[in-house]
Order: structure tokens, then C-alpha cells, then sequence
């Protein structure tokens, strides 16, 4: 079997995306208490972003690692797995 880097692997993923997010962001706590936005540069997918110095999240392409739950210093983050069935599907485990 042909070696595929990291990016090639999750680029196979295919997502069936709950309606109701699994992780909700207390964007208020982002902005008054949050200096360093950690979870914009660890985030492996790329689901948190800084627009004007404020964060815009989107769980659709969540790979439920849950760094962002652990590293997010302020409890800003409500985290549950999608509904089951639902979220990444991995094809590489
Ligand atoms: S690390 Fe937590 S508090 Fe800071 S911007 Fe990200 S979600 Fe908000
Ligand atoms: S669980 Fe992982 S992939 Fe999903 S939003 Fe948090 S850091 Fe990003």
C-alpha cells in the first residue's frame, strides 16, 4: 500500500454533519477575557478563525480531536460528540 501523508489521509474524510452544532462557543467570554485565541492556531481543522479581532467558528469540519475543549483557558467551549452516526467518518481510523 502506496505511504500518504498526513494531509492526503484526512483529506478522505467525509463528514455527515449534525443540524445541531456539538460544540457551541461562548463568543462573549472569547472577547473580553481572550488575548492569545489560542484555539485559532491549534485547531487542526481550521474551524476557528479571527475576523477583526473577533472569533468566527464553524464545526461542520471538526475532526472531534478535542484540543479546543483542553487548551481554551476561559471554559468558553460546550463540547459534545455529534449525535451518533453523525460528524467525521474516518477512512483511515
Ligand atoms: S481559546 Fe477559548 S476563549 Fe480564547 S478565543 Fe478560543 S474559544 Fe475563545
Ligand atoms: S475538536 Fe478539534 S477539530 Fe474540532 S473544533 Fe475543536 S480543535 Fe478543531
Amino acid at each position: 500500500m502506496k505511504k500518504m501523508k498526513v494531509d492526503e489521509v484526512l483529506n478522505t474524510n467525509i463528514w455527515d454533519v449534525d443540524s445541531k452544532p456539538h460544540i457551541v462557543v461562548d463568543y462573549e467570554k472569547c472577547r473580553r477575557l481572550c488575548n492569545k485565541k489560542a484555539c485559532v492556531y491549534l485547531c487542526p481543522a481550521g474551524c476557528y478563525t479571527l475576523t477583526g479581532g473577533e472569533i468566527l467558528f464553524s464545526y461542520e469540519g471538526c475532526v472531534e480531536c478535542g484540543t479546543c475543549r483542553v487548551i481554551c483557558p476561559h471554559e468558553a467551549i460546550t463540547w459534545n460528540y455529534p449525535l451518533s452516526g453523525r460528524g467525521v467518518q474516518y477512512r483511515y481510523g
